[in-house]
């Protein structure tokens, strides 16, 4: 993965070679490494500044949930993962809460599936909130639909309005759509 790609600290300067030998001194475009004088405002550079960006609001918004999100790691592939095992713990959970017998939210295993189904819901959230659709080009069509039936039992199992709902399963079915034209 090339170090190059990584935009500039905030505060950076955009640092191109000027006619003179110096360096440019204005500020970088919003998610790159150059000023629009500099090849920030290309087309390309746009685009990449956009998936750059988006990159960096997903792995915020898994962070925010306490999830790590190392370095190099693609915060898509990690939502993957954490969205299925999420799914896995909410299904092995559910088996044993119905082997409690009085339901008692003090129980270790009820409180146990309470936050799981807390920890599903506000993931599904996040799937809604970051677009999942405009995403799909750095996704593997297998995570694809790893994501999908994660959220699908996720959604299953967590209390969630109707319009939420409705958003993530379009996201889903359009990045399907889209996986499967590909
Ligand atoms: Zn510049």
């Amino acid at each position: 993965m090339a170090h190059d790609d990584n935009p500039r600290p905030h505060g950076a300067t955009c640092g191109a070679r000027t006619r003179n030998g110096g360096r440019c001194g204005h500020p970088p475009m919003a998610g790159q490494r150059r000023c629009r004088h500099h090849g920030g405002s290309s087309p390309q550079a746009k685009q990449a500044a956009r998936r750059r960006l988006e990159r960096e609001r997903v792995s915020a918004a898994i962070r925010r949930l306490g999830i790590p999100v190392e370095g190099g790691a693609d915060p898509l592939e990690v939502m993957a993962r954490v969205l299925n095992s999420a799914a896995r713990d909410l299904e092995t959970l559910r088996d044993a809460v119905a082997e409690v017998e009085v339901y008692d939210p003090d129980h270790p295993v009820v409180s146990m599936y309470l936050e799981a189904v807390d920890r599903a819901g506000k993931l599904a959230k996040v799937a809604a909130d970051t677009s999942l659709a405009e995403r799909m080009a750095s996704i593997s069509e297998q995570n694809i639909r790893t994501v999908a039936d994660a959220v699908r039992r996720a959604l299953d199992s967590v209390e969630m309005d109707m319009a939420t709902r409705q958003r993530v399963l379009n996201a889903v079915a359009r990045e399907l759509r889209s996986a499967n034209a590909a």
